[in-house]
């Protein structure tokens, strides 16, 4: 019937191409207003004192750990069920990067575990510098417990919130810059909006939100009152080695108008979970993603863990037989210590992290967009049955 389903895509409607076409009538494509009005939209949606958008989530982790002075010596812990970029982000600034394993609910980071590794880090005598929790599936991390062991430990956090914009904790959106330094976010197109290619970086913090806009745009400054000299109104000086992660004007406008939808967006993610967890929550072949009681799920994706021994079939088959119906869903994630670049630099194995490589054995995340109809959950439903039947 030519149906065909992915895990997650974008929403864009009328409202979306207009703004876009507005900017490209306007005079600037990039470096212009738009980006001030999304930082703007930016900051009230996520309850932070700044925001600066820039070229895509992976390029705010690196600006996150560049900000937060990581660098050769420092070790950054982070979790193995993350997208690669969560665990680059601490190479790129020169530090090390070590895996702790997830809590087998909820799928994010585990503060016992995370304790024990701090004991070891201590006792090593390394310095674990920085955790980098992320918000798996839009489920915020234990917070309270990564806090309170930052406050003991003494390190930074930093909260990968990209899959977790619309969530909050104790009804507060801004829980991620009340309890880490920064919090970084991706619109992807995936994501819960977009913007093509795009991120932000968010914090409280006035003095790192001034070195990420520097870095963003080659360690630049233009600031009469930060400059050494002033030979005039064309001068500006580099005071450290930055980047160009700017985003662009066009991808703001739609950044601004897709942030407008945001809650709508999100009640159709919830709505699509409620049906998802109906339909599996008392079929002993499937485990269906936890809640946290203070918490609201921005549910970007719908992680199913299918239990194998009970279907007696294979993931990949489970995998073929759904893609043949044209359900594609996708698997997050290959736990990051076991790509080869990880094993084979950094010696990480196999039973490192067992919790995430069960996991990940038994995770397929079945579609997830605003855009399903109840119509369309109820086929996706039907095909997963068919599928471990
Ligand atoms: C999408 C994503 C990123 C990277 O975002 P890009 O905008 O694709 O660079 C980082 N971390 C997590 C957890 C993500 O899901």
């Amino acid at each position: 019937m030519g149906r065909s389903y992915s895990y997650g895509r974008q929403s864009i409607d009328e409202d979306d191409r207009r703004a876009v076409e507005e900017v490209l009538r306007s005079d600037w494509l990039t470096q212009g207003p738009a980006v001030g009005r999304f930082e703007a939209a930016l900051r009230e949606a996520c309850g932070a004192r700044h925001a600066a958008a820039v070229a895509n989530g992976t390029a705010g982790l690196h600006l996150a750990g560049l900000a937060l002075g990581w660098g050769p010596g420092d070790v950054v812990i982070t979790t193995p069920i993350t997208f690669l970029a969560s665990a680059n982000c601490i190479l790129y600034a020169g530090a090390r990067a070590d895996f702790v394993d997830i809590d087998p609910v909820t799928y994010t980071l585990d503060p016992a575990r995370l304790e024990e590794r701090l004991e070891q880090h201590r006792r090593a005598g390394t310095s674990v510098k920085a955790v980098v929790a992320v918000d798996y599936a839009g489920l915020p991390c234990d917070w309270a417990a990564l806090g309170a062991l930052a406050q003991r430990y003494g390190f930074q956090l930093v909260d990968d919130a990209c899959h977790a914009l619309g969530a909050t904790l104790d009804g507060d959106p801004g829980y991620g810059v009340k309890r880490a330094q920064i919090v970084v976010l991706s619109f992807h197109p995936v994501k819960h909006i977009t913007t093509g290619e795009g991120g932000a970086v968010l914090t409280d913090d006035p003095a790192l939100d001034e070195r990420v806009r520097t870095l963003r745009t080659h360690g630049m400054v233009k600031d009469e009152k930060r400059l050494r000299q002033n030979d005039g109104p064309w001068y500006y000086e580099m005071h450290e080695l930055g980047f160009n992660y700017r985003i662009t004007d066009l991808q703001c406008a739609l950044g601004v108008s897709q942030l407008r939808k945001l809650s709508g967006f999100l009640t159709a993610r919830r709505r699509i979970a409620e049906q998802y967890d109906a339909a599996f929550a008392t079929d002993d072949r499937f485990v269906i993603p936890a809640r946290r009681s203070a918490a609201s799920h921005a549910y970007h994706l719908y992680p199913l863990r299918i239990r194998l021994e009970r279907i007696g079939r294979s993931r990949a088959e489970v995998f073929a037989r759904l893609k043949a119906a044209g359900v594609n869903c996708q698997v997050h994630y290959i736990p990051v210590h076991l790509q080869p670049y990880y094993r084979e630099r950094f010696g990480f194995r196999p039973g490192d992290c067992p919790v995430a490589e069960r996991f990940y054995a038994e995770e397929i995340s079945i579609p997830m967009y605003p855009g399903l109809g109840s119509d369309d959950v109820h086929y996706i439903v039907e095909e997963i049955r068919r599928a471990v039947a």
